[in-house]
């Protein structure tokens, strides 16, 4: 896809800070420095527009952009990280549940995970959840370069395999060096907006 405009819109806590031009919208979620700001700037060819803001200290947010006027990225603040106090964890949980659970506008969620290892207890409980909210998801297996190219199947594979991937949930072989799934990324991206 050819992106001409991406914008962040804004950095929302509360629901009613949530844009109200009723695209259809994308969250992406991942544990902490697994990527996705990464990911998002190479699908936006951006090279700096989603940063990562999800160090301990600032404020955790859901931030929303606009792509083309066409639908909106809503980058959910990294979890796994071990640093944050309990009452932080808590009013993450709650912020990502009432978006998860009330947004009329999401179609589905992709879930970057790291292909070079086994999915951690935070990946597989996140996935668990979103299937509890029967959202649909793309999984994408990041850091493909970092995996020599005759281990990347068994990779992938440990990666489904752990997750225990439903029939419907895509896994895409990923990385922001080489663009390596990039344009299937896209494909799947562009079907859950015409779901
Ligand atoms: P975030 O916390 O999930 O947003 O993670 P970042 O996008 O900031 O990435 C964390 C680190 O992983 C950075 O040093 C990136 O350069 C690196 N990284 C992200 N994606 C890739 C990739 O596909 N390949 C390689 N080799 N490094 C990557």
């Amino acid at each position: 896809m050819k992106v001409n405009k991406a914008e962040l819109i804004i950095s929302a806590v509360q629901t009613e800070q949530y844009p109200k031009n009723r695209l259809p919208e994308i969250a992406l979620a991942g544990r902490s420095n697994v990527g996705k700001s990464t990911f998002i700037n190479t699908l936006l060819t951006r090279k700096n527009l989603a940063h990562t803001s999800s160090k301990p200290g600032k404020t955790r947010t859901l931030n929303f952009y606009n792509i083309n006027d066409e639908l909106t990225f809503v980058d959910v603040p990294g979890y796994g990280y071990a640093k944050v106090s309990k009452a932080e964890r808590a009013s993450w949980g709650e912020m990502i549940e009432t978006y998860l659970t009330e947004r009329k506008e999401l179609r589905g969620v992709v879930q970057i995970v790291d292909v070079r290892h086994k999915p951690s207890a935070e990946d597989l409980q996140m996935y668990e959840y979103l299937k509890y909210f029967q959202l649909p998801v793309i999984v994408i297996a990041t850091k493909a370069d970092k995996v020599s190219k005759n281990k990347r199947p068994k990779h992938v594979k440990q990666v489904k395999e752990a997750m225990q991937l439903e029939k419907e949930d895509k896994i895409i072989l990923f990385s922001a060096e080489t663009g390596q799934g990039k344009e299937e990324a896209w494909k799947e991206i562009r079907h859950l907006m015409s779901t």
